[in-house]
């Protein structure tokens, strides 16, 4: 299909399939990417935390990194490089997580959802909740992976399947927050992506690092073109875009590139660049 034929497809289908094509590629029973890695002859990898960017780094403090199954590191290693130039690729075009979640939300009117930078900064906590999904594994007996949202759907999704139903407490707690009060009742559905998924967290890391180092591609905005209209803010499911001083900024911090705002915007003002 060449790009004219490509650029014909609705924006809304072409964004879905993207996210199709990663629940096929991670999750049973497809697992596309564990096949193609046996289909190389390569050691199985634990999917779908093959590439899991917390475990290595929390394994790099724990000494457990030398331990840890190869495919892993060498995918966490080849997935950090690609975010330092392309940025969070999987949160923005591939993840099903954070794309069903977004979805979800839109079950629920907007005058009954949270805005909840009105309230906390996204960001810090972000970051903050990352380094404890690395610090804590140190405290004995702690398992981080069961508050994480990856974790939840990859179980989730094992259960619709037809896997037997194992829930724990913590993974329970994960899901309600995940699905409930940072997905139905927040405003674009992606509260538990932007607060407390150590997966996003670690992408958004490397591509602040890969956009300081003009490495990486960030969404701008042309002010002779905007008119202020807000729709780039309101339909934003990060919450990365902000009227500030009269002028839209994005946040490197929350943004995942998935295209959104520049699709609705009227004016066609916002590209990506350097
Ligand atoms: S922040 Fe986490 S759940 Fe959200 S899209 Fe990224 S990896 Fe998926
Ligand atoms: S949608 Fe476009 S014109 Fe409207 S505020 Fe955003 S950048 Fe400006
Ligand atoms: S700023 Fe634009 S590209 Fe970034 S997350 Fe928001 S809608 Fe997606």
């Amino acid at each position: 299909m060449n790009m004219a034929a490509f650029n014909k497809i609705p924006f809304a289908a072409r964004r879905a399939a993207g996210y199709l094509l990663g629940f096929a590629l991670l999750y049973a029973p497809f697992e596309l990417y564990r096949r193609l890695l046996e289909a190389l002859g390569v050691q199985p990898a634990f999917l779908p935390h093959a590439f899991c960017p917390r475990i290595p780094t929390a394994e790099v403090f724990t000494g457990g990194f030398v331990d840890l199954n190869s495919v892993m590191v060498v995918s966490t290693i080849i997935f950090w490089l690609l975010c330092l130039v392309l940025g969070p690729f999987f949160c923005g075009r591939l993840c099903i997580a954070g794309y069903f979640a977004e979805s979800l939300s839109r079950l629920v009117p907007d005058k009954y959802k949270i805005e909840w930078e009105k309230y906390v900064p996204a960001a810090p906590i972000r970051y903050g909740m990352l380094l404890a999904y690395m610090a804590l594994p140190l405290w004995y007996g702690f398992y981080p992976c069961a508050y994480c949202n990856f974790y939840f759907f990859d179980t989730l999704i094992s259960v619709f399947f037809g896997a037997a139903l194992s829930f724990t407490v913590p993974l329970a707690v994960t899901g309600a927050l995940y699905l409930v009060l940072f997905g139905l009742f927040t405003k674009g559905g992606r509260g538990y992506c932007r607060f407390m998924c150590p997966q996003g967290a670690m992408q958004s890391l490397f591509f602040a690092i890969g956009a300081r180092l003009r490495l990486a591609r960030k969404i701008k905005v042309a002010d002779a073109a905007c008119v202020k209209c807000g729709l780039c803010v309101k339909n934003c499911p990060m919450r990365a875009m902000r009227l500030k001083e009269n002028a839209i900024k994005n946040d490197v911090n929350l943004c995942i590139k998935c295209g959104v705002c520049q699709h609705n915007c009227p004016r066609k003002a916002i590209y990506t660049g350097r």
